[in-house]
């Protein structure tokens, strides 16, 4: 039973984590079971499928975009996202920036920072995000908001190399936490969240362990 999963979940968690139910190929009526208990944090990683969802499911609900956006995509979105997480270029903020300007809406985003190893991984590396900050460049963009960091993990089982790319990016977000505001560190997946909690995260996306394997 899903909604068993989710509250098991949630009653281990500290009140201040938010946690996101990554239900991307999964269906509405599942979704709606976990609203139904009331669950209102939900994450997509396609545009139209989150296009989709997001138009047949209640309102009242806060929908995180967690996959790679395309820039041609993102006018899609703008009108309801309550997070984009996966923030990878400059070149989509700009692009994210433009399109909430034109609806005069102010748009969350977290910057995704790339942690791991993988060369499949988007994000930017911390020397870029380090310059941003430092020239203050990230203020100039004044129809979004960055909230904070995510960053995705290897793909591994060697829960060591995990724990030090989390670590990592705890670090990061310590050390740059007050001067930029950020409030939200978003890291861990259904294989990875125990060790992500350990490092500080307050926003976990997970999938499988609620919803099962995808196919
Ligand atoms: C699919 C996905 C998740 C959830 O993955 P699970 O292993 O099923 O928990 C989390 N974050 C991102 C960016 C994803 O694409």
């Amino acid at each position: 039973m899903i909604q068993n999963r989710l509250e098991k979940i949630k009653n281990t968690l500290n009140e201040d984590i938010i946690l996101v139910a990554v239900s991307k190929t999964k269906p509405i009526e599942q979704i709606k079971s976990l609203y139904d208990i009331g669950h209102v944090d939900f994450g997509e990683n396609k545009v139209q499928e989150l296009v989709n969802k997001h138009g047949v499911l209640p309102k009242e609900i806060n929908w995180h975009m967690i996959g790679h956006l395309q820039r041609n995509k993102v006018k899609q979105i703008i009108p309801f996202i309550h997070l984009i997480h996966s923030v990878d270029s400059l070149r989509l903020l700009n692009k994210i920036n433009y399109e909430a300007k034109k609806i005069n809406r102010k748009v969350n985003i977290l910057i995704q920072i790339k942690i791991s190893n993988d060369n499949s991984k988007y994000g930017f590396s911390f020397d870029e995000i380090e310059h941003l900050i430092k020239n203050r460049i990230l203020d100039e963009y004044e129809f979004t908001e960055v909230k904070g960091l995510m960053g995705m993990a290897t793909f591994t089982n060697d829960e060591n190399v995990i724990d030090d790319e989390f670590k990592k990016l705890k670090k990061f977000y310590l050390k740059y936490r007050q001067q930029t505001n950020f409030s939200i560190l978003s890291m861990g997946m259904s294989g990875d969240y125990m060790i992500a909690l350990k490092n500080k995260s307050n926003m976990l996306r997970l999938g499988s362990v609620i919803f099962g394997k995808r196919n």
